[in-house]
Formats: C-alpha cells, sequence, structure tokens
C-alpha cells in the first residue's frame, strides 16, 4: 500500500529535481555535486554512529569508515598543505562554533565583519558568537573598495584587544588583508582565523588567497559552497597551538555534536580528490566566468559593484539593483524567469530593510561546474537584462532559459561514481 504522504515527499523531490534541471542556479553558496558524491551521500554510511576519532571509537562496526575518515583526512591535509583537519563539523556554523569554544573564553571579543558588510549570521551577537558568550566587535570597513579597511583595523585590533580576529564572509568579492594585521595581533594575543566558508574551493584551487600562509592559525569552513561536496562544515588548522588545538576538538566532540555525518564524511572525501585533480581548472574558470559574467551584465545596463576593480577576484558578483526595482522584486523576477539567485544587503543599506535591500549577490560555481565560460556568461547576461531591464514577459525568458540550460547537463571537474 502506498503511503501517502510518504509518496507526497517523493512527489515534491521529483518535481524539485525536474525544475531545478531547467532552471540557472547562481546562488553563491550553492553547487551541484558529482554523482561520485551523491552516491557517497546516499550510502547506509547515512545511518552510522562512529562518535570519537578513527581507530578510538565509542561504537563497533566502525573499521571500514574509519579508513573512510582516515583517507578524507589526509587528501584535505595535502589539498590545504594543513598541519590538522577535521570532517566532522556538520556545518560551517558548527565548525565557528566549535573554534569560538576552542580559542576564546566568554566574555571574549571576537573580531569580525558587520553583517551589512558581508558578516555572517554565526559572527553576530545574535548568533553562534553570542551564544558563546563573545563580545562582537567589527572591522573597519571601505563601502568602496569592499573591503576592510586595513589602516583602520590596525587602530581597530589594539584598542579593542579581541581575542579571535575572523576573516572571512558571505558577501565576498577581494581577498581579505589578514597580512596586515599580524603585527597588532601578536601584540595584543589575538589569533588569527579565517572563515573560508564561501570561497573553500578557490583556495583549494590556489586561486583567492591562501589563509593558513598569510596568519591564519585555522580555516573553518562549509564544504558545499565553491567546495564542491555534500552539505557540511570543516575545520583546518596549521601553526596552532597544542592547547588551543585539543580545546577545538573538544569543541567539535563532544561540544557542537555527538556524532557526525559518515555518510557526509565519504562525499567530503570524494569532493577532495576532484579538487586535488581539477581544482586549479575548476577555480580558474569560476573566477574568469564571474569577471566575464560582470562585466556582460555591465554592458547589458545593470549596476555591478567594484568596476574600478574588475568587480570581482571571487565567485560573487554584487549588483547594486535599488534603482531596477529592488532586491526582492528583482530576485522573484529572476525566479520566475527560471534564474535562481538572492536579494542581499549592500553595506549602505539599511538593517530594517533587509526584506528589500538593494543588493542581488550572484554567484557562478554551479554554471562553472555545468561546463559553461565567456560565451555562456553573455547568453545569462541578455536573460537578465530581458527581465530585469527589458520587462519582457517572464514567461517567455523561463522558456528560453531551460531550453538554454538543456545543453548543459554534464557535471565537469568531478567523477563519476561508475568510473571510481
Ligand atoms: C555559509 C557561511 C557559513 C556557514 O554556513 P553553514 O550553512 O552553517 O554551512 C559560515 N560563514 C560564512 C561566512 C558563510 O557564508
Amino acid at each position: 500500500m502506498v503511503v501517502d504522504e510518504a509518496h507526497k515527499i517523493k512527489k515534491y523531490i521529483q518535481l524539485h529535481e525536474e525544475w531545478r534541471g531547467q532552471t540557472l542556479n547562481m546562488i553563491a553558496s550553492e553547487n551541484i555535486t558529482s554523482s561520485a558524491v551523491n552516491m557517497a551521500v546516499a550510502s547506509g554510511l547515512s545511518h552510522k554512529y562512529a562518535e570519537g576519532w578513527p581507530n578510538a571509537r565509542f561504537y563497533q562496526g566502525c573499521k571500514y569508515f574509519d579508513e573512510v575518515e582516515l583517507t578524507g583526512n589526509s587528501l584535505f591535509y595535502k589539498l590545504f598543505d594543513a598541519q590538522y583537519v577535521d570532517l566532522r563539523p556538520i556545518s560551517g556554523t558548527n565548525a565557528n562554533m566549535a573554534l569560538f569554544f576552542g580559542l576564546a573564553e566568554q566574555g571574549d571579543t571576537l573580531m569580525a565583519l558587520h553583517t551589512s558588510h558581508g558578516g555572517h549570521i554565526s559572527h553576530t551577537n545574535f548568533g553562534s558568537a553570542g551564544i558563546r558568550g563573545l563580545n562582537v566587535v567589527t572591522f573597519p570597513f571601505d563601502e568602496k573598495e569592499m573591503n576592510i579597511d586595513s589602516d583602520k583595523m590596525v587602530k581597530a585590533i589594539i584598542e579593542q584587544k579581541p581575542k579571535i580576529i575572523l576573516f572571512g564572509a558571505s558577501l565576498f568579492l577581494f581577498p581579505h588583508p589578514l597580512k596586515d594585521a599580524i603585527d597588532a595581533a601578536e601584540e595584543v594575543g589575538a589569533v588569527i582565523a579565517y572563515d573560508g566558508a564561501h570561497v573553500l574551493g578557490l583556495i583549494a584551487g590556489k586561486q583567492f588567497q591562501s589563509p593558513l600562509f598569510e596568519g591564519a592559525k585555522a580555516i573553518t569552513g562549509s564544504t558545499h559552497k565553491t567546495f564542491p561536496g555534500p552539505q557540511g562544515g570543516i575545520l583546518i588548522t596549521r601553526n596552532m597551538d597544542d592547547d588551543l588545538l585539543a580545546k577545538t576538538q573538544w569543541g567539535i566532540f563532544p561540544g557542537v555534536l555527538s556524532n557526525h555525518h559518515l555518510h557526509h564524511v565519504a562525499g567530503k572525501a570524494i569532493a577532495a580528490a576532484e579538487m586535488l585533480n581539477f581544482g586549479e581548472d575548476y577555480a580558474k574558470q569560476i573566477v574568469k566566468n564571474a569577471q566575464a559574467l560582470a562585466q556582460a551584465l555591465t554592458e547589458e545596463g545593470l549596476t555591478v559593484l567594484c568596476e574600478h576593480k574588475g568587480f570581482t577576484k571571487s565567485h560573487q558578483v554584487v549588483l547594486d539593483v535599488g534603482k531596477n526595482g529592488g532586491g526582492k522584486w528583482v530576485a522573484e523576477t529572476l525566479e520566475h524567469a527560471n534564474i535562481i539567485s538572492n536579494k542581499n544587503l549592500l553595506p549602505w543599506d539599511p538593517i530594517e530593510q533587509s526584506d528589500n535591500p538593494s543588493g542581488l549577490r550572484i554567484g557562478v560555481a554551479e554554471l562553472t561546474r555545468l561546463g559553461m565560460k565567456g560565451q555562456e556568461m553573455r547568453d545569462v547576461a541578455q536573460f537578465y537584462r530581458q527581465a530585469i531591464i527589458d520587462k519582457k514577459d517572464v514567461r517567455a525568458v523561463a522558456a528560453d532559459v531551460s531550453s538554454f540550460k538543456k545543453e548543459y547537463v554534464t557535471i565537469h571537474y568531478g567523477y563519476d561514481w561508475n568510473d571510481l
């Protein structure tokens, strides 16, 4: 007998996948995984317990999974030239919480970016940092350069004496000035860390910055944004004092989780193998595509931030659509046209305007993995113009987008499960 509600779930998953296939997914925090990663995540590892460490578990039955986790760790050591890697965090936020636990005590100060300058909610008083009891101060920010103001940052570090200086952001166009913070950090006894959630794949592909070699002792991140793995988190360290590392490990287990998600560890490991093999080409193409898309959108009449600096050095392109109907209308209109993106606060937007900010944030990771290059970026920019500026019937644009999308079904820079 068919269980109706379960059938409904199956149906909605199918509808979702079918629709996703017809759309251009340009959410900057998303990506598309290879069939090898998909199969790892769909495996029976999804319902197994393995609390603890490889070969030192609290549960029996882990001998094969131990090999998965150990292999995964060694792939990530290679990829990031790291000294310690932890694949257990189940999300980037989860990794940040463990880091806050390891590097600071309640009442200590965290310096991070304000949310309207691109900071993540886990860096705020109302998010994970607040739950850990940290006092959050924000980096001075240069709105024109869309980056941290280095000179003012140095003064702020000396004055505010943070325990953790956390670089990295969700709205992230240009590498952050870690090196400029090193002396001040040393003076006040702060640890520099880097939230690489968005740009982990670009770092792994050596196309953005190398935080562990620019002063950061730890990178936290998500494994599913530019890094083409399943949803999850990661912690990577280098030159971290043993006691801080031990405390951070404790922060992960038993601090913010008991069991980790074993099927996702397997998926992360396969994605790391893919990145060791194809990562540089993939990351190079992402940055090229983002710059080509920004240029093409500008030529189509849209306002892209930071033209004076070549628009972007990451996977992201940020538009000011304040004069085009606002972020809410633009994101919804694009969705009707089968282009999936998200509205975003820009630095000059009042925070009360979060429901209708003036920005639109887009990313090109998924389009890049589907094999798109410069010409396709120009084609995509035309769809944006038709929907946003020409206000062409969105159903017509949607139909054109889905027929355009039909050509792009193969996932590049990744493994097919059947070939492994
Ligand atoms: C996305 C993001 C995270 C974590 O996100 P999860 O959904 O918890 O993986 C953390 N920091 C930044 C800067 C992010 O953009």
